[in-house]
């Protein structure tokens, strides 16, 4: 009998390319949660988080640095153990990673995929079902900002013009300005910048508030 070239993990129909599986990620997390910010605030999904980071924002919470090597055999499994069929990719940076094998092993099984990126980077035509750009050029002005269409734009809201996304907002479904949340400041720090992004968003349509709810929950 000739050896089958791919496997099955779902069912009898053969739909892995072996070299898929074997492909290696860095992985700092993978995590069942609710989705506390942005479009889809409340809707529960699992948080795929990879390491590494093409930028360095001061008010970054998450350590990319530490992380672990994953086949996406290995993703698929931890995926699999939770029961939403809802993934998002986010990190660090996780275009910096060939993500097709995913992308194929996790469309195969239904599953929905985001994505939230710093836009730095292209994302390939038809690789995922919602992009989320939170860019970082108010701090990073030489960053380019490189996808510049997507389904949600989220700012992390410093005091800067918002007329620098003039341009760049015309890509995208939803725009979003978020207040920075900086753990080091003050309760008062954070509650006057709470204000003040609250203040623009009123007065500069069609921004809409994003709020980090999962940090008040104290949830990843
Ligand atoms: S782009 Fe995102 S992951 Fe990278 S340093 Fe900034 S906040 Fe952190």
């Amino acid at each position: 009998m000739q050896a089958k070239e791919s496997c099955s993990l779902s069912g009898d129909q053969p739909v892995d390319n072996p070299a898929d599986l074997t492909a290696e990620y860095p992985i700092v997390e993978i995590f069942h949660s609710v989705q506390g910010e942005g479009m889809h605030a409340g809707v529960p999904h699992v948080f795929i988080r990879f390491g590494e980071c093409n930028l360095r924002c001061e008010w970054c919470d998450t350590d990319f640095l530490t992380h672990e090597t994953k086949t996406a055999l290995d993703i698929l499994g931890d995926v699999m153990a939770y029961p939403s069929k809802r993934i998002i990719f986010t990190g660090g940076e996780p275009m910096l990673n060939d993500l097709w094998p995913l992308h194929r092993l996790l469309k195969a099984r239904g599953y929905s995929l985001s994505i939230e990126t710093n836009g730095t980077i292209e994302v390939p035509e038809g690789m995922l079902d919602w992009i989320c750009v939170s860019p970082k050029d108010q701090i990073y002005p030489n960053a380019v900002i490189r996808q510049r269409t997507g389904d949600e734009l989220k700012c992390v809201y410093l005091g800067q013009d918002l007329t620098m996304y003039h341009d760049l907002q015309q890509g995208f479904k939803h725009i979003f300005l978020q207040p920075c949340y900086m753990d080091q400041e003050s309760v008062e720090w954070n509650g006057r910048n709470f204000a003040h992004t609250e203040t623009i968003v009123k007065t500069n349509p069609p921004w809409r508030l994003s709020l980090q709810t999962h940090k008040w929950m104290g949830v990843d």
